[in-house]
């Protein structure tokens, strides 16, 4: 069978989603699958971060085994991401076994975030394996500002990696972080370079997430709801029923033919229709971006080599999905909701 994207009502189906407390399907499995990066954002990570020691992550075959757990138990999508997911060593190998998974039916997408630094070498190798689309995060086209942000990045390496994606035949949605006083008066600039080269695109408000040394929360905050109306004045923006099962809502543009989402958890709930939860490299399930608790996968799975134990800890895990996220930026209760790095739960 081809490594097209599948509908779900054409999938023949091993097993359907487990259903969590509030009645939400869980389809969608998110995999961090390191936590190193060779960017240091400054919303992301401090400069100096630590990184967790290498024993105490996954090895590419655990984490292939436990992607086939859940796929077992009806995730009908993966997304990889980190830290920077091209940066772990030999990733390839894990991306193209569980790529066989859509070749079997099982599986209906397999996708990536990337900060597209390493897309130039394996962007052909990603289209091999039955990835149809990327993720790619790229908050300016202005090299002194993508240095200012990245802190350890070259914009150059980034649109040449989006070009050999293109090249490859990859579909992609470019994420771009708002920030303030950043790139605010950019995103107008960017989301028509988006509609000349064919990307979708998706603005992301700036969450709470791990201390990051020095950068303030509160003054990094860019409300979405300020960004859509300027760029109301330029664009044409009509509501779409796309959707994700994400934070996202998506607008298609009448001007450019592409569609672009706002991710906006600070001021918009959008825990009704969550269908993700997400592993860390380290096997650490979280049920909620948002909310502490966890549940320990790596353990089950090295206690035996069958995964009755594991996909026990999988389903006692989704009884637990909170109903909903806590953030808050406020002056009163300050911005640090969850202590996590967005690079250890992958975003
Ligand atoms: N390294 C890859 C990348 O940058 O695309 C994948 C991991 S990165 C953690 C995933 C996404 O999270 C990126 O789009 C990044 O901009 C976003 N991100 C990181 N920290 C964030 C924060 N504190 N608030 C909002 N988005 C954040
Ligand atoms: Fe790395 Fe992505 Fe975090 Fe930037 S956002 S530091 S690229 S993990």
């Amino acid at each position: 069978m081809p490594k097209e994207t599948m509908s779900l009502t054409e999938l023949p189906m091993t097993s359907t989603p487990i259903i969590d407390p509030f009645g939400r399907a869980i389809s969608y499995l998110r995999v961090s699958v390191t936590d190193r990066c060779d960017f240091r954002c400054v919303y992301c990570m401090s400069e100096n971060m630590s990184f967790l020691p290498k024993k105490d992550l996954l090895t590419l075959e655990e984490l292939e085994r436990v992607c086939r757990a859940f796929v077992d138990l009806g995730v009908r999508k993966l997304r990889l991401t980190g830290g920077e997911p091209l940066v772990r060593r030999n990733v390839m190998q894990l991306i193209n076994n569980l790529g066989q998974l859509i070749d079997q039916g099982k599986l209906e997408e397999l996708t990536l975030t990337t900060n597209g630094s390493q897309l130039e070498r394996f962007a052909p190798a990603l289209v091999d394996a039955g990835v149809r689309r990327v993720n790619v995060s790229l908050d300016t086209l202005d090299h002194q500002k993508f240095k200012n942000i990245t802190r350890w990045g070259r914009l150059e390496q980034v649109l040449g990696g989006l070009e050999a994606a293109k090249r490859a035949g990859l579909a992609i949605k470019i994420n771009a972080v708002a920030l303030k006083g950043v790139n605010e008066d950019e995103i107008e600039n960017m989301l028509a370079w988006c509609g000349e080269e064919g990307f979708d695109l998706t603005l992301i408000e700036v969450m709470p997430m791990g201390d990051i040394g020095g950068e303030e929360r509160l003054d990094q905050y860019l409300p979405l709801s300020l960004v859509r109306s300027r760029l109301q004045k330029r664009f044409t923006l009509e509501e779409s029923n796309h959707r994700t099962g994400g934070p996202a809502r998506y607008f298609d543009i009448r001007e450019t033919g592409q569609r672009i989402g706002f991710i906006t958890p600070l001021t918009h709930n959008f825990c009704e229709d969550c269908n993700r939860v997400r592993l860390t490299c380290t096997g650490t399930l979280f049920m909620c971006l948002g909310q502490d608790d966890d549940a320990d996968l790596r353990s089950p799975l090295r206690a035996s080599d069958d995964d009755m134990a594991l996909k026990q800890a999988i389903h006692n895990a989704i009884e637990r999905k909170p109903k909903g996220h806590d953030f808050v930026i406020d002056r009163r209760q300050g911005a640090k909701s969850v202590g996590r790095h967005m690079s250890v739960t992958g975003g």
